[in-house]
């Protein structure tokens, strides 16, 4: 059995006992033992596993044993005293214990996404702000109203559930985030889940002067003790700050869901309140729904902002989609037409590209595409479209070009492509050619369709001619030749 499963089962063995022994200095001192037992089980991990990111696993491990010592300290005085005062030196060490904790995941969480991803904070902020506004309405405010107490043990109490949603907003972000989900994650994040629980039935139960030790709230934080404990042995802890190799997700049905269910806790908690008859702190609640509400907006402006990008753009290249070229060279001959203007229009095709594919694989054919588009956006000036429309053809629409501008720009775009072969990883280069039609309007029609088309005959008429070569439609013709057309060449390899 590994190391981890023999932990929790000798964890499991204690807290049964820690049941079974009424309370009294017995179960304390089992208690104290599971939380104990956690601290070892995290310091043996750092040592055994030897994690990259061991800083976080001894924050980790320091919070726990601040945990521990201040279980020890509280049952020791205890039962020295019977009576513990309140706030007393236990409150330091379970205080102490959270900002430890959180910035071990803080470490995690910095480790597996360096990037800034404002997507997941946003989502993170916005589910924090709704727990907020729930533990603020029903533990903090009423807390902090009572008052009964002196000030400092009003600060103090007020303390435990502000820490806990700091230690909340990390879990989010750890799991809205990207990064590997394994073995030691999940056992962390059911780990913080229970001790958020428990510690909120705590925070609830000891403002209504309800609380009673030795229930099952303790098996809660005993449970949560040996997850954590779990975590630190598990072979996978090793790999849990591994950065992320995937983007971090984006609004998927089931975050909007979350989002959703967030924003709603605000207005569905204001009429709860209304119907107990009381008002639930109305700014607070306002301010809440206030925060949510724009945060969402910010999301879904960012979520419309991909949208469009992506819808625009092909994947591959990053050059404009074929959609997008449509779009704009519609709108381009429009306002030509309007304006008595002219439109220019290149297509670009790889000259025996299903020969590289075939000789040098699919993903070198991709890399050629990607120098392809590289060095067309280098030729082209602002204001042409370029775009990839087909597997290995590229359009450019130049708005406002003349023949001359056209045809001068597609012998450029040849000569560039062919004067340097293309890198396919070291040491591999490979000579390629492109034949290009070239069309312009009004002189090959006013409609897109006709535009098209007469570029289309103008490469055909390229390809037949022997490939490598500019031709251009007989509108978009000087009455002198354009430049020496070299002997057509095939793509070949060349070391
Ligand atoms: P020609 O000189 O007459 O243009 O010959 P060709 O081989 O370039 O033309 P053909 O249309 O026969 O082949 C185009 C090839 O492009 C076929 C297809 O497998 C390949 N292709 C299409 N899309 C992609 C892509 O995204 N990546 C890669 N690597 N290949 C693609
Ligand atoms: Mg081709
Ligand atoms: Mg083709």
């Amino acid at each position: 059995m590994p190391v981890w499963l023999w932990f929790v089962s000798a964890c499991a063995a204690v807290m049964v006992a820690y049941f079974t022994v009424p309370l009294g200095n017995a179960s304390n001192l089992l208690y104290t033992t599971v939380s104990a037992m956690t601290t070892l089980a995290l310091a043996v991990g750092v040592v055994k596993r030897r994690p990259a990111a061991w800083s976080a696993w001894v924050m980790i491990a320091l919070g726990q044993a601040s945990y521990t010592f201040a279980d020890g300290l509280y049952y020791l005085l205890q039962s020295v005293s019977g009576e513990i005062p309140y706030p007393g030196p236990p409150d330091v060490f379970y205080l102490l214990a959270y900002p430890l904790l959180a910035a071990g995941l803080v470490v995690l969480v910095r480790r597996r996404t360096p990037l800034w991803q404002s997507a997941t904070l946003i989502d993170a902020t916005v589910v924090g702000t709704a727990a907020t506004l729930l533990w603020w309405v029903y533990v903090l405010h009423p807390i902090s109203t009572a008052a009964a107490g002196s000030s400092l043990e009003n600060l103090i109490s007020v303390a435990y559930p502000v820490l806990d949603i700091l230690i909340f907003v990390v879990a989010l972000r750890l799991m809205l985030g990207a990064g590997t989900r394994n073995t030691a994650y999940y056992l962390i994040i059911g780990s913080l889940g229970l001790m958020l629980v428990a510690d909120t039935v705590y925070a609830v139960a000891n403002f209504a002067d309800t609380w009673m030790e030795h229930t099952w709230v303790d098996g809660v934080w005993l449970a949560s003790y040996a997850l954590l404990g779990a975590a630190g042995l598990h072979p996978s802890m090793r790999r849990l700050d591994e950065k992320a190799t995937v983007p971090a997700p984006d609004a998927t049905s089931s975050r909007v869901a979350v989002l959703a269910v967030a924003s709603l806790v605000g207005p569905v908690v204001l009429f709860i309140e209304h119907l107990r008859g009381r008002d639930g702190d109305v700014p607070a609640l306002a301010v809440g729904c206030a925060v949510m509400f724009l945060l969402v907006l910010l999301r879904m402006a960012g979520v419309l902002a991909t949208t469009r990008i992506e819808a625009t753009t092909d994947a591959l290249t990053r050059v404009y989609s074929r959609r997008f070229f449509s779009e704009s060279l519609r709108v381009e001959l429009e306002r030509a037409n309007r304006s008595h203007g002219t439109v220019g229009l290149i297509l670009i095709d790889v000259d025996h590209f299903k020969q590289i594919n075939d000789t040098y694989g699919h993903p070198a054919g991709d890399r050629v595409l990607v120098e392809l588009a590289r060095r067309l956006r280098a030729i082209s000036r602002p204001g042409d479209i370029l775009a990839r429309i087909g597997g290995e053809e590229f359009a450019m629409v130049l708005p406002s070009a003349d023949a001359a501008r056209a045809v001068s720009l597609a012998e450029r775009v040849r000569r560039f492509v062919s004067a340097t072969p293309f890198l396919l990883g070291d040491p591999k280069m490979l000579s390629v050619t492109v034949s290009v039609g070239v069309a312009v309007s009004p002189g090959d029609g006013v409609e897109d369709t006709e535009l098209i088309r007469a570029a289309d005959q103008a490469l055909y008429a390229a390809k037949r001619g022997g490939r490598n070569r500019v031709v251009a439609s007989t509108a978009a013709t000087p009455p002198t030749p354009v430049g020496p057309v070299p002997a057509p060449r095939t793509a070949a390899a060349a070391a």
